[in-house]
């Protein structure tokens, strides 16, 4: 035998974690930092940093990674450490204060899906927004101490890190996490083994983890793909968060609506109401059918059931904004489910259709979430109405004003986003039963006895933090990204922090409209290099990868911002995050926000720039056509001038120049002999007297519960009595009306009085008679009435009459309406026929119906 040249089988690694063992006077810490609540504790966040204040800034404010790296000597120094020993007594004693309160059952029980959740900026499982919404909630839920859980996905890339070229152009850095150094624990079975979650994808299966995030007394589930039991083409599921194709995205929302129920169940979890936060986990209602179908019922019965147990809100306006799958990819993965409902494939895409029966039509999340969730909500007042506009088209037969899609407006978590100095400060001056009672006004009108001096010291401490801040984060990224070293430091220099600054970060879209400041760069020159009222910039934010457009809109700004006149003016601040959006929104006097109207769902970042006395200069759109008071920040008109957006863009540029050169920056710099503008001051005041408390994530949890979940769980209690009685009663006389409904037929009518036209003040009475084919009193018929709109051919729902019945023979069901005109004009109308049932909490539950000649 020859021997051979090399000889050597591949390693079978194995996964080895040692951990740092921690002093047993130190073992609270482990507990206290595998669990977010130090996250808005500011006495937690300083025991951290009094552990290892270099280090503590090294590893980027993670405490796990912090203790995993404290050296040997250091443990033995804090040990010895009495100062630092008794905040570790204090802290961890308050902890167990707040974790040690029972769970309070009064209220439903929730399950909350979402893609992402913004929790910390340790935990990179969030990009904007939506994400900033789901981590404030849970917190939130956690404080008012309500029973919820949620499910998301623990992201091994996550969103991207951001960094600028030389010339501006937006590099995505993709990191990859190492979960064990993170905030959260690997969920175990009562072995001590991981759970595996069996996701079910075509004729496979996907094998998902769970971590844990304890979000104080919320427990958030976390499934992770990335593990040797997936094939390549399966362990992507969970890297990056919008990131991938279509097919990655169906793929991940199987996992997250399907995989997230399955692992619930595992877990032994069973909620009273499953809330979609956004389309993305729509799919959570499919294997809930399918749980209730297997447990015997029928598709139509579990339908009953499902719907009334769940909550589907949007935070999108507009239609392309939602997730669509064709046909064969959906059918790809889908295949299975019609067999397991006993449905066909037609009627089951056809629940992610607006018309079912087109097959061009694309198969929509948001679509399915609408038709198989009960309550539909957007995220603002004005988006609450863009939505029922956009949605309507689902329920034929009734105007969009008609449907039952509602609003919560977004809130913030208070103290999340209120700076340490503010806490303070609102601690010493408001109630005492200030944190348990948010959304209450009087108690924030306390604000008015704090002095003058005081307000504005806090808002310069604040200002100078910032500026510290950006000093200490970026003069390494700058001296490394834009060349020049001697234009950075003078960039550097140049920050002032006595300047009137003003606040633009958020996602770069094209909508929120960044460039709008830059329309006129003389007069912005002009206004930013007054020496003797100096006004500062600072934009920040992230562009998605594949929006080009929004990465021009980056590159841009940068541009203007390295010009010898705008230098340290206007700043761009690179890999806007949680950190530095906390800093922002505290650190600055204005926050500006310029949407294209009305395309700014909610938007949160000017709510929280509230709770720290930095005041609003905003489009009326999203949250602030709801916030915005006079005397308490600033508007631009709600009104659009020009269809042409070039136009109103240029206009509204003009708007904001006029703002700033005539109210803002004199009021500002209108100070009196102390130093600071009263007039500035009494602003700060009103918008926190009587804007901010209704902004609250307090405000917001306690609206779904009172809009929402309290009304839906009470109901599915009925329905799912005695066997589901009533939700079987349901279905039944669903499908009897459904059957007969064709046949259902007018006998005889009398409306001529209608059709020779009718004067004001008379009382018109028409008259239907129709055969309801055997059904006991299920039909409601109403007059609907139409005007024509000013503007053109268009028509607005005028008014519905709804009739009476007024008689029965047999079959024959007689309905008499009365009609008194109270306005003159041309009008339109017609009869509708509708099924008429009281357990039903809204019509498009059931959306038969039929226009009478
Ligand atoms: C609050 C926040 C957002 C959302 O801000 P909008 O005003 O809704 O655009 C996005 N990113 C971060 C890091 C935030 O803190």
């Amino acid at each position: 035998m020859k021997i051979k040249a090399d000889y050597a089988n591949a390693p079978q690694w194995k996964e080895l974690t040692i951990k740092s063992r921690l002093p047993e006077q130190l073992k609270c810490l482990d507990e206290l930092a595998h669990n977010m609540w130090w996250a808005w504790n500011y006495e937690a966040c300083n025991l951290w940093k009094s552990l290892d204040e270099e280090l503590y800034e090294q590893v980027g404010h993670n405490p796990v990674m912090l203790l995993e790296r404290l050296s040997y000597e250091r443990k033995e120094t804090i040990v010895k450490n009495k100062t630092i020993m008794k905040k570790v007594k204090d802290v961890y004693a308050m902890f167990r204060t707040y974790m040690d309160v029972k769970p309070n059952y009064k209220r439903p029980s929730v399950a909350y899906f979402c893609m992402e959740y913004g929790l910390n900026q340790v935990l990179k499982i969030y990009s904007g927004g939506l994400g900033m919404l789901a981590g404030d909630y849970l917190k939130e839920a956690s404080d008012s101490n309500v029973d919820m859980c949620a499910v998301g996905f623990l992201y091994r890339y996550g969103y991207f890190k951001q960094s600028l070229s030389i010339d501006g152009q937006q590099i995505a850095n993709y990191e990859a996490q190492n979960f064990n150094s993170l905030p959260i624990e690997r969920q175990l079975d009562e072995n001590g083994n991981p759970i595996v979650i069996d996701v079910p994808y075509m004729n496979y299966q996907v094998h998902a983890y769970v971590w844990r995030v304890n979000v104080g007394r919320i427990k958030l589930y976390l499934l992770d793909t990335d593990n040797e039991m997936n094939s390549e083409f399966d362990k992507p599921i969970t890297h990056s968060l919008y990131g991938g194709d279509w097919e990655n995205r169906l793929k991940q929302e199987i996992l997250l609506g399907i995989g997230g129920i399955l692992m619930l169940k595992k877990l032994g979890i069973q909620k009273q109401i499953y809330h979609c936060n956004e389309g993305h986990a729509a799919l959570c209602n499919l294997q809930r059918l399918c749980d209730y179908v297997d447990d015997g019922l029928t598709f139509n019965q579990a339908m009953e059931l499902v719907r009334a147990s769940s909550l589907y809100t949007v935070h999108t306006p507009v239609p392309a904004g939602h997730d669509y799958f064709d046909e064969a990819l959906f059918g790809k993965y889908m295949g299975g489910y019609p067999e397991k409902l006993s449905i066909s494939w037609d009627e089951f895409i056809g629940m992610g259709r607006e018309n079912p029966d087109d097959h061009n039509e694309k198969f929509c999340l948001s679509t399915f979430a609408c038709n198989t969730c009960q309550e539909v909500n957007g995220v603002s007042k004005l988006h609450g109405w863009v939505s029922q506009k956009m949605f309507a088209p689902i329920w034929k037969g009734y105007y969009p004003e008609e449907n039952h899609v509602g609003y919560v407006t977004n809130g913030v978590h208070l103290p999340t986003w209120t700076a340490t100095e503010w806490r303070k400060l609102y601690a010493q001056y408001f109630d005492t039963s200030f944190m348990s009672d948010q959304s209450n006004e009087t108690i924030w009108h306390a604000i008015y006895n704090v002095p003058d001096n005081e307000i504005w010291d806090t808002r310069m401490a604040l200002k100078k933090k910032l500026v510290n801040y950006i000093r200490e984060k970026f003069t390494q990224t700058w001296l490394k990204n834009q060349g020049d070293p001697s234009r950075v430091v003078s960039l550097l220099e140049r920050i002032n922090p006595n300047a009137l600054m003003i606040g633009f970060c958020r996602r770069f879209a094209t909508y929120k409209r960044a460039h709008l400041l830059f329309t006129d760069l003389e007069r912005l020159s002009r206004i930013v290099n007054n020496p003797e009222r100096p006004v500062l910039f600072f934009f920040s934010g992230k562009a998605h990868p594949a929006d080009g457009a929004g990465q021009g809109l980056i590159q841009k700004i940068f541009e203007i911002s390295q010009r010898p006149e705008f230098l340290g003016k206007i700043i761009f601040l690179e890999d806007y995050d949680m950190q530095l959006a906390r800093r922002l929104v505290s650190g600055v006097d204005i926050w500006m926000n310029t949407p294209t109207r009305p395309l700014e769902a909610s938007g949160t970042s000017g709510e929280k720039a509230e709770m720290n006395g930095v005041v609003n200069l905003s489009v009326l759109d999203g949250w602030w056509v709801e916030g915005y008071r006079k005397d308490a920040g600033w508007a631009l008109p709600q009104e659009r001038t020009y269809s042409n957006q070039g136009y109103q863009d240029q206009l509204d540029a003009a708007t904001i120049y006029g703002l700033l050169e005539n109210d803002i920056i004199p009021l500002y710099y209108g100070k009196n002999k102390k130093g600071y503008s009263e007039g500035w001051i009494k602003v700060i005041k009103n918008s926190i007297a009587t804007i901010a408390p209704h902004y609250t994530m307090k405000r917001q949890l306690d609206d779904y519960y009172d809009k929402f979940y309290i009304k839906e769980a009470k109901r599915f209690v009925k329905l799912a009595a005695d066997d589901n009685r009533l939700a079987k009663d349901i279905a039944l006389w669903k499908e009897t009306v459904a059957e007969r409904w064709d046949a259902i037929h007018v006998v005889s009518k009398e409306d001529c009085c209608l059709a020779e036209g009718g004067e004001t003040g008379v009382t018109y009475t028409i008259k239907y008679v129709i055969d309801e084919q055997g059904l006991n009193d299920a039909i409601g018929l109403e007059l609907i009435v139409l005007k024509n709109d000013q503007s053109g051919d268009d028509h607005e729902l005028y008014t519905a009459c709804p009739f009476r019945k007024v008689a029965q023979d047999g079959n024959l069901y007689t309905f008499e309406a009365d009609i008194e005109p109270d306005d003159a004009g041309a009008f339109k109308y017609c009869v509708r026929m509708f099924p008429k049932n009281e357990a039903l909490p809204h019509r498009q539950d059931f959306c038969y119906v039929k226009w009478l000649d």
